[in-house]
């Protein structure tokens, strides 16, 4: 969504960013050469998750609707950037989820912040792969630009990973951690959901919820007020639907971030300063709510049918809110969904 207006060119980095290569002949996190010796394989997914899970033999549907054993979802790493750095976040990732989600919500934001991202990066990596191979001239595909731009933005602010960058004025993302209830079926502890029209993702692990806007800004937890779902154990349900809410309001910016990128003589990392959201505009930064739009990502979300969502011109379905407008709460085993989502792509 963001885009790097204005760099200096001091680093070499700008300079693998804007000419990374999606394949595999390059680290996809420093972009340096892979060779026999320094070649390794990164899960998207952690093993560590993955076995905690029973995710091995899952699948995830990629965006050109494909299917791949989570367990195949693997992108081209150096030893450095695995064992080093990518390790470093995944522990305290790890110590933080056995400790249930009381733990959970005492983690370091930007820790988090780049887990979501490298999972999220991971999947787009793996993506491109696709793309490119698809994108030939002859046939008039082409990779929509803002998917470039994007991941451009995202490799960026990867780079924090090994110290390479920092965001000085700002907090580029919205992360919400919401308590659940769950149970060990499958559909009951584990669920991922990503949509590339505002970069968003949620993972639900267990009792741990989390829904992220990756570069909104964090204008969308400005704006979503859920203060009131924090003090319950949500049902998945619930969740999907709190993902729905805040999936469609990140739709609703109307603005682009900009960004100003330096590096100076004496650093060796690369700052990044946010121009004013606002600019000169003294319209809203979203565009209105509009529930007929809403009860779409509601409907991919919950995979409840899109016409039977609407009660009426004002109300749509809701599992958190009675009709009074007062919160929900579900029993998990009072209330059991079956598999939703998987066949209705969101964006
Ligand atoms: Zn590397």
């Amino acid at each position: 969504m963001g885009e790097i207006i204005e760099e200096n060119k001091l680093t070499g980095l700008f300079e693998k960013i804007h000419n990374k290569k999606y394949d595999s002949t390059n680290c996809f996190l420093c972009g340096t050469d892979l060779n026999d010796k320094n070649r390794t394989d990164e899960h998207v997914f952690p093993r560590w998750l993955q076995t905690e899970l029973d995710l091995w033999n899952q699948h995830i549907t990629l965006l050109n609707g494909t299917t791949i054993f989570y367990r195949s979802l693997k992108i081209p790493c150096c030893s450095e950037c695995n064992n080093k750095y990518l390790s470093t976040i995944e522990n305290n990732i790890k110590k933080a989820f056995n400790g249930g989600y009381e733990e959970f919500i005492k983690i370091d934001e930007n820790i988090l912040f780049l887990w979501l991202v490298k999972i999220y990066y991971g999947i787009l990596y793996k993506e491109m792969f696709v793309l490119m191979n698809r994108a030939k001239p002859d046939d008039g595909t082409i990779i929509p630009e803002k998917f470039i731009k994007d991941m451009k933005v995202l490799n960026l602010f990867l780079q924090e990973i090994r110290g390479k960058h920092r965001c000085v004025n700002f907090k580029p993302a919205s992360i919400f951690i919401l308590k659940l209830q769950h149970d060990d079926t499958d559909l009951m502890k584990w669920d991922f959901a990503d949509r590339i029209a505002t970069n968003f993702l949620s993972i639900r692990m267990r009792d741990i919820g989390i829904i992220a806007v990756l570069d909104d800004m964090h204008t969308t937890k400005d704006v979503c007020a859920i203060d009131d779902f924090y003090k319950i154990n949500l049902h998945p349900i619930q969740f999907n639907e709190l993902c729905a809410i805040i999936f469609y309001r990140s739709l609703l910016l109307n603005r682009t971030p900009f960004f100003a990128s330096v590096q100076k003589e004496d650093q060796e990392y690369v700052e990044t300063y946010l121009h004013p959201l606002q600019g000169f505009s003294a319209k809203s930064i979203f565009d209105d709510w509009d529930h007929n739009n809403f009860k779409e990502s509601l409907s991919a979300f919950t995979g409840y049918p899109l016409d039977e969502l609407l009660k009426n011109e004002n109300m749509v379905m809701s599992w958190i809110h009675d009709e009074k407008m007062n919160v929900k709460e579900i029993p998990i085993r009072e209330y059991r969904f079956t598999r939703f989502d998987q066949e209705i792509k969101g964006d």
